[in-house]
C-alpha cells in the first residue's frame, strides 16, 4: 500500500519525537511492504515565526489532501503573549474543525512494566488499567457562543453548551464500535441529574445502545466517573463522553499509567482520515536535549497504522516492540528507576525499530 502522511512536528520536543515515530514507520514499511511518504508542515509557533500564523492555507490543504496526519505538539513561553486570534493551539482547533475530527479516542493502559510508576497503590492498580476514553471533539461548550456583558459596572461572563441528536450518536457510534472490538463494556459518563445537554446525551446513548445487545451499558455522573478513576479503575473498558468532561476526565485518567510521555491518541473523522499525536504538550523545559520519551507519538502512528489504514498486524508489531524495549529494561528518564537502561529519545526510537 502507499499513503501519503502529512506530518506537522511543532514545537519544542515535536521535531524529536516524531522523527522517531518516522523512523519505525518507515521500518515497518519495509517490513510489510508498503510505501510512506511525508509532507511536512509547519504548525504552531514555528509557523509563527516563519508566516505569522500558527498554520497557513496551502499547510491546511496539504492535511487535507494526506491520508492522514502526525502532529508532535505545539507552543512554548516564546509564543505565550502572541495576539490569541494567532495562539499556536489555534492551529489545532482549526486542523480539527476543518477535518471534521469529531471523536478523540485515548487509550490508557498501564504498561505491568511500568506498574510501579503509577500514583495509585498496588492493590488498585494490580490488576492493570486498559481503558479507552472516546471524546467528542467539535461541539458543547468549547465550540458554544460566548459572551461577557457588562450591568450595572458588575461583569457576567455565558457560555453555551449544546449538543445534537446526530452530535451524540456520531460519537456513541464509534465508541460502540470501540467496545465491540474490546472489553465489550461501555460507561456514558453525563450529568444527566441537572443538564438538558446531558439528558439528550443520555437518551441518545440508551437507544443507540438498543442496536449492540452484546455491549454492557451503563451510565454513569460525571462526578461519579472522577472518584471512580482513582478508586477502581480496572472496572472501565470504554468510557464515552462529551468535550469537556472528555477533556478533564482524559487528563485525569493518563496520570494513572504514570507518565505523560507513554500516553497516544488518536482523532477520527467519520471517513478514514485522521490525526495522531502524544497527548502531551511541546516540553519546552527538555527541547532539544534528546532526553524526551518518544513512545507516546510512537503508539500514535500504531493507531494510526489501526484507524486509518485498515494495518492490523502492522499495528500490532509497533506494541509488540515497545513492549520488547520495555522488558528488555529501556527506559528514557521520565520512566527510569536505577535498575533499569537510561537510554535517550533517538536511542529509544532505534531500540523500538531494530525490534520491529
Ligand atoms: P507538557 O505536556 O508539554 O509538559 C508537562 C511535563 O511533562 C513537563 O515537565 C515535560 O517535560 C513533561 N513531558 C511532556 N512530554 C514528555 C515526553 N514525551 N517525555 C518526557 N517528559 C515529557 O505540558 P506544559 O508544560 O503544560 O505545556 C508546554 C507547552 O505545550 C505549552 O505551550 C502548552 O500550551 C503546549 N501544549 C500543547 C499541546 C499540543 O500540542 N497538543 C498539548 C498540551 C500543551
Amino acid at each position: 500500500m502507499k499513503k501519503n502522511i502529512a506530518v506537522l512536528k511543532g514545537d519544542g520536543i515535536g521535531p524529536e519525537i516524531v522523527d522517531q515515530a518516522i523512523l519505525v514507520l518507515d521500518t515497518v514499511g519495509k517490513k510489510f511492504g508498503h510505501e510512506f511518504t511525508y509532507s511536512y508542515v509547519d504548525i504552531g509557533g514555528c509557523s509563527i515565526d516563519k508566516y505569522g500564523v500558527p498554520i497557513t492555507d496551502e499547510g491546511m490543504a496539504i492535511c487535507k489532501a494526506s491520508d492522514s496526519v502526525l502532529l508532535g505538539a505545539v507552543g512554548g513561553p516564546k509564543w505565550d503573549n502572541v495576539d490569541p486570534s494567532i495562539r499556536p493551539e489555534k492551529a489545532l482547533l482549526a486542523v480539527r474543525k476543518e477535518l471534521g475530527l469529531f471523536a478523540n479516542l485515548r487509550p490508557t493502559k498501564l504498561f505491568p512494566q511500568l506498574a510501579d510508576a503509577s500514583p495509585l497503590k498496588e492493590n488498585i492498580v494490580g490488576n492493570g488499567i486498559d481503558l479507552m476514553i472516546v471524546r467528542e471533539l467539535t461541539g458543547g461548550i468549547y465550540f458554544g457562543a460566548r459572551r461577557t456583558t457588562i450591568e450595572n459596572g458588575e461583569k457576567t461572563a455565558t457560555d453555551e453548551m449544546t449538543y445534537s441528536e446526530h452530535e451524540i450518536e456520531r460519537i456513541g457510534r464509534v465508541a460502540f464500535e470501540s467496545a465491540r472490538k474490546r472489553g465489550k463494556k461501555i460507561a456514558s459518563v453525563d450529568k444527566a441529574n441537572v443538564l438538558d445537554s446531558s439528558r439528550l446525551w443520555r437518551a441518545v446513548m440508551h437507544k443507540l445502545s438498543e442496536e449492540y445487545p452484546y455491549v454492557e451499558y451503563s451510565d454513569i455522573l460525571v462526578d461519579n466517573t472522577a472518584m471512580q478513576l482513582v478508586k477502581n479503575p480496572g472496572q472501565f473498558d470504554v468510557i464515552v463522553t462529551e468535550n469537556m468532561f472528555g477533556d478533564i476526565l482524559s487528563d485525569e485518567a493518563s496520570m494513572l499509567t504514570g507518565s505523560i510521555g507513554m500516553m497516544p491518541s488518536a482523532s477520527l473523522s467519520s471517513g478514514t482520515l485522521g490525526m495522531y499525536e502524544p497527548i502531551h504538550g511541546s516540553a519546552p523545559d527538555i527541547a532539544g536535549m534528546d532526553i524526551a520519551n518518544p513512545i507516546g507519538t510512537i503508539m500514535s502512528v500504531a493507531m494510526m497504522l489501526r484507524f486509518s489504514f485498515d494495518m492490523m498486524e502492522e499495528a500490532d508489531a509497533i506494541e509488540n516492540a515497545v513492549n520488547k524495549a520495555l522488558d528488555d529494561g529501556y527506559r528514557t528518564a521520565d520512566i527510569w528507576k536505577d535498575r533499569f537502561k537510561k537510554v535517550g529519545c533517538k536511542e529509544m526510537g532505534a531500540i523500538i525499530a531494530s525490534d520491529l
